[in-house]
């Protein structure tokens, strides 16, 4: 499969048509923002680490019952993907409290819940992904009820799945932001990514951060965090 024409370039890739209307070809960036674009930078070999990780994280997904979109990785920073129409939502599952949740409701972080949250936001960069409910995602035809239904149950299933195998890696899996697409024929399928830009994931023992919260916080060590996690994962699938 080759790339044809880019489509759009987005914060962290560029995403491109194929010579098959099904896929797309989607390629990893070492950009990063934050705070809905207001903090911009870049972080060295962190395309190469999110391609692989959402890739592995994907097909140990599809392994245990979730569809994704994910299809073949092409090279260090190039992966096929199915294309979907995705739905506007961030999909945000939380297992610990942390980050917009403590500010918001005026916590501290690392309060562990008794059982998981689920939130939507409204996919709107001008808007500023505004938090939305069921009843609100309805109203503006975001989605269906049985496709909000269909979201819920994925994405609860994903953090079952993850939160074990990060578990396995000494990582607790505090949060994370899903995206989820509809296939020509309506089956709701898993796309975006998963990786340290869209997790918060916490040494087990230290508490460390070893996601984008070293970026958004100026914790320093940045790099060294992604290519730490990026190690943990390789140990734990070899
Ligand atoms: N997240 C993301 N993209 C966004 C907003 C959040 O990937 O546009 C992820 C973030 O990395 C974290 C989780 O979703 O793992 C929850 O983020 P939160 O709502 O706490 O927002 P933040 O504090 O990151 O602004």
């Amino acid at each position: 499969m080759v790339k044809i024409k880019q489509l759009y370039e987005g914060k962290a890739k560029k995403v491109y048509e194929t010579d098959d209307p099904q896929y797309l070809i989607v390629s990893y960036k070492d950009d990063a923002t934050a705070f809905n674009g207001l903090k911009k930078g870049t972080i060295a070999g962190k395309g190469v680490i999110n391609n692989r990780m959402s890739n592995r994280l994907m097909k140990m997904l599809e392994n245990n019952g979730v569809p994704t979109h994910y299809v073949e990785e092409l090279s260090d920073r190039d992966t096929v993907v199915r294309r979907v129409s995705i739905v506007p939502l961030e999909v945000i599952i939380r297992n610990i409290s942390a980050g917009s949740f403590s500010k918001r409701y005026g916590v501290e972080e690392g309060i562990v819940f008794a059982r998981p949250t689920i939130e939507f936001s409204y996919k709107n960069d001008e808007l500023g992904d505004p938090l939305l409910n069921d009843d609100h995602a309805l109203a503006l035809g975001l989605a269906t009820e049985e496709e909000i239904a269909e979201i819920k149950r994925l994405a609860f299933r994903v953090n079952d799945v993850l939160k074990q195998f990060w578990a396995g890696c000494g990582v607790t899996l505090v949060d994370f932001k899903l995206e989820f697409g509809r296939l020509p024929d309506g089956k709701i399928i898993l796309a975006d990514e998963i990786c340290p830009d869209t997790c918060r994931l916490w040494d087990s023992k230290t508490k460390e951060k070893l996601d984008k919260d070293r970026f958004r916080r100026d914790l320093g060590g940045v790099e060294d965090a992604y290519a730490e996690i990026m190690r943990r994962l390789n140990e734990a699938m070899e």
